[in-house]
Protein backbone atom coordinates (compact mmCIF):
# COMPACT_ATOMS: atom_id res chain seq x y z
CA UNK A 1 0.00 0.00 0.00
CA UNK A 2 1.94 3.55 -1.20
CA UNK A 3 2.80 5.73 1.47
CA UNK A 4 1.92 9.08 1.74
CA UNK A 5 4.05 12.24 -0.33
CA UNK A 6 4.43 14.20 2.77
CA UNK A 7 5.65 10.94 4.46
CA UNK A 8 7.85 10.06 1.87
CA UNK A 9 9.79 13.00 2.49
CA UNK A 10 9.66 12.90 6.10
CA UNK A 11 11.71 9.68 5.93
CA UNK A 12 13.69 11.34 3.29
CA UNK A 13 14.48 14.37 5.79
CA UNK A 14 15.01 11.99 8.34
CA UNK A 15 17.74 9.72 6.15
CA UNK A 16 21.52 9.83 6.43
CA UNK A 17 22.73 8.98 3.04
CA UNK A 18 25.91 8.48 4.47
CA UNK A 19 25.19 6.79 7.38
CA UNK A 20 22.66 4.34 5.75
CA UNK A 21 25.13 3.29 3.16
CA UNK A 22 27.66 3.57 5.56
CA UNK A 23 25.86 -0.01 6.72
CA UNK A 24 26.41 -1.52 3.67
CA UNK A 25 29.83 0.01 2.17
CA UNK A 26 32.67 1.06 4.30
CA UNK A 27 32.93 4.96 2.91
CA UNK A 28 35.97 7.58 4.05
CA UNK A 29 35.38 11.23 3.84
CA UNK A 30 37.32 12.72 0.98
CA UNK A 31 36.40 16.68 0.99
CA UNK A 32 33.00 17.31 0.32
CA UNK A 33 31.81 13.90 -0.21
CA UNK A 34 32.81 10.00 0.98
CA UNK A 35 33.96 7.47 -1.35
CA UNK A 36 34.23 3.83 -1.46
CA UNK A 37 34.04 0.37 -3.26
CA UNK A 38 31.27 0.47 -5.43
CA UNK A 39 28.64 -2.37 -3.91
CA UNK A 40 27.36 -2.99 -7.45
CA UNK A 41 30.52 -4.02 -9.53
CA UNK A 42 33.27 -5.81 -8.78
CA UNK A 43 36.05 -3.07 -8.61
CA UNK A 44 39.63 -2.23 -6.57
CA UNK A 45 39.87 1.61 -6.56
CA UNK A 46 36.56 3.40 -5.10
CA UNK A 47 34.50 4.80 -7.97
CA UNK A 48 31.83 4.79 -5.50
CA UNK A 49 30.67 8.18 -3.98
CA UNK A 50 27.84 9.11 -1.43
CA UNK A 51 27.11 13.22 -1.75
CA UNK A 52 25.85 14.35 1.77
CA UNK A 53 24.64 17.28 0.41
CA UNK A 54 22.97 16.65 -2.01
CA UNK A 55 21.81 13.50 -0.85
CA UNK A 56 23.08 10.99 -3.76
CA UNK A 57 24.80 8.32 -4.58
CA UNK A 58 27.03 7.95 -7.49
CA UNK A 59 29.03 5.45 -8.91
CA UNK A 60 31.96 6.98 -11.72
CA UNK A 61 32.71 3.36 -12.63
CA UNK A 62 28.88 1.46 -13.44
CA UNK A 63 26.98 4.73 -13.22
CA UNK A 64 24.67 3.41 -10.50
CA UNK A 65 23.21 6.01 -8.39
CA UNK A 66 20.33 8.14 -7.13
CA UNK A 67 19.36 8.80 -3.67
CA UNK A 68 18.93 7.36 -0.41
CA UNK A 69 15.65 5.26 -1.43
CA UNK A 70 17.05 3.80 -4.66
CA UNK A 71 20.15 2.83 -2.95
CA UNK A 72 18.40 0.41 -0.86
CA UNK A 73 16.37 -0.46 -3.71
CA UNK A 74 19.37 -1.62 -5.62
CA UNK A 75 20.93 -3.05 -2.88
CA UNK A 76 18.36 -4.92 -1.01
CA UNK A 77 16.54 -5.53 -4.10
CA UNK A 78 13.19 -4.24 -3.11
CA UNK A 79 10.30 -1.73 -4.00
CA UNK A 80 10.13 1.69 -3.73
CA UNK A 81 7.55 1.51 -0.98
CA UNK A 82 9.71 -1.29 1.08
CA UNK A 83 12.53 1.10 0.78
CA UNK A 84 10.57 3.51 2.43
CA UNK A 85 9.16 1.32 5.23
CA UNK A 86 13.18 0.42 6.00
CA UNK A 87 14.25 3.54 6.11
CA UNK A 88 11.18 4.80 8.35
CA UNK A 89 11.99 2.35 10.25
CA UNK A 90 15.82 2.86 10.47
CA UNK A 91 14.79 6.95 11.09
CA UNK A 92 12.31 5.70 14.44
CA UNK A 93 9.33 7.03 11.98
CA UNK A 94 6.70 5.15 12.62
CA UNK A 95 4.74 3.92 10.02
CA UNK A 96 1.63 6.14 8.91
CA UNK A 97 -1.96 4.67 8.77
CA UNK A 98 -2.72 4.49 5.56
CA UNK A 99 -6.13 4.54 4.86
CA UNK A 100 -8.22 2.30 2.07
CA UNK A 101 -9.50 5.42 0.19
CA UNK A 102 -7.89 7.66 -1.88
CA UNK A 103 -5.18 4.85 -2.46
CA UNK A 104 -5.46 5.44 -6.23
CA UNK A 105 -4.47 8.97 -6.06
CA UNK A 106 -1.93 8.37 -3.49
CA UNK A 107 -0.69 6.09 -5.77
CA UNK A 108 -0.43 8.49 -8.58
CA UNK A 109 1.31 11.18 -6.30
CA UNK A 110 3.43 8.90 -5.05
CA UNK A 111 4.56 7.79 -8.43
CA UNK A 112 4.70 11.63 -9.90
CA UNK A 113 7.03 12.19 -6.44
CA UNK A 114 9.30 9.37 -7.09
CA UNK A 115 9.74 10.41 -10.84
CA UNK A 116 10.99 13.98 -9.83
CA UNK A 117 12.92 12.59 -7.05
CA UNK A 118 14.68 10.42 -9.81
CA UNK A 119 14.82 12.93 -12.37
CA UNK A 120 16.49 15.75 -9.65
CA UNK A 121 18.98 13.38 -8.95
CA UNK A 122 19.92 12.61 -12.53
CA UNK A 123 20.19 16.36 -12.52
CA UNK A 124 22.49 16.16 -9.44
CA UNK A 125 24.46 12.96 -10.73
CA UNK A 126 25.47 14.61 -14.08
CA UNK A 127 25.92 18.11 -12.10
CA UNK A 128 28.57 15.82 -9.78
CA UNK A 129 30.44 14.18 -12.84
CA UNK A 130 31.07 17.58 -14.57
CA UNK A 131 32.70 19.04 -11.38
CA UNK A 132 35.06 16.20 -10.97
CA UNK A 133 35.63 15.70 -14.54
ZN1 LIG B 1 29.70 0.67 -9.59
Amino acid sequence: MPFPTSFIEDVKLHANIVQVIQEYVPLKKAGRVYKGLCPFHSEKTPSFQVDPDKGFFHCFGCHAGGDVFKFLELHEKVGFQEAIRMLAQKAGLSLPEVSEAGDADDARRDAALREALLKAHEVAASYFSEQLA
